[in-house]
């Protein structure tokens, strides 16, 4: 999908993505931040939100490793990846693409996360022919 045509919440999340700004909104009722963005606040359901910028930065929660069948060739070619849940430093949770995962460092990770132990992630952009793509790597 092109920039033009996409909904105005998505294309301004994008627009962030091209200036290395992380966009969320913000609920005016509760305080939740939707990040991505929504047009209405997911934790209480109340419609009214506004802009806010995020960090970027949060801790993984949990993770998966893909497999032969859920492997993407675009991603591999930035480098190994998992699939995790980050929670943002903002409050936030959402799945993404993590980089610096891998079969041979999984159970390190996984060790550290039970132990209770914070695994930091960033977030960062890899470019695909019409856009960026927001994924997290580990710090
Ligand atoms: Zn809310």
């Amino acid at each position: 999908m092109l920039l033009k045509d996409m909904e105005p919440i998505v294309k301004k999340f994008y627009e962030g993505l091209e200036e290395g700004v992380y966009y969320a909104r913000k609920c005016q009722e509760c305080g939740a931040v939707e990040f991505p963005p929504h047009l209405a606040c997911n934790t209480c359901g109340y419609h009214g939100t506004e802009w806010v910028e995020v960090s970027g930065h949060g801790k993984l929660l949990n993770f998966t490793i893909p497999g032969i069948q859920n492997d993407k060739p675009h991603l591999k070619e930035h480098g190994k990846y998992g699939y995790g849940t980050v929670e943002l430093d903002e409050g936030c949770q959402y799945t993404f693409v993590v980089y610096g995962l891998s079969k041979k460092k999984a159970a390190d990770v996984r060790a550290k996360i039970m132990a209770g132990e914070t695994v930091g992630v960033h977030a960062k952009t890899i470019d695909r022919p019409q856009y960026k793509e927001l994924v997290f790597e580990l710090d």
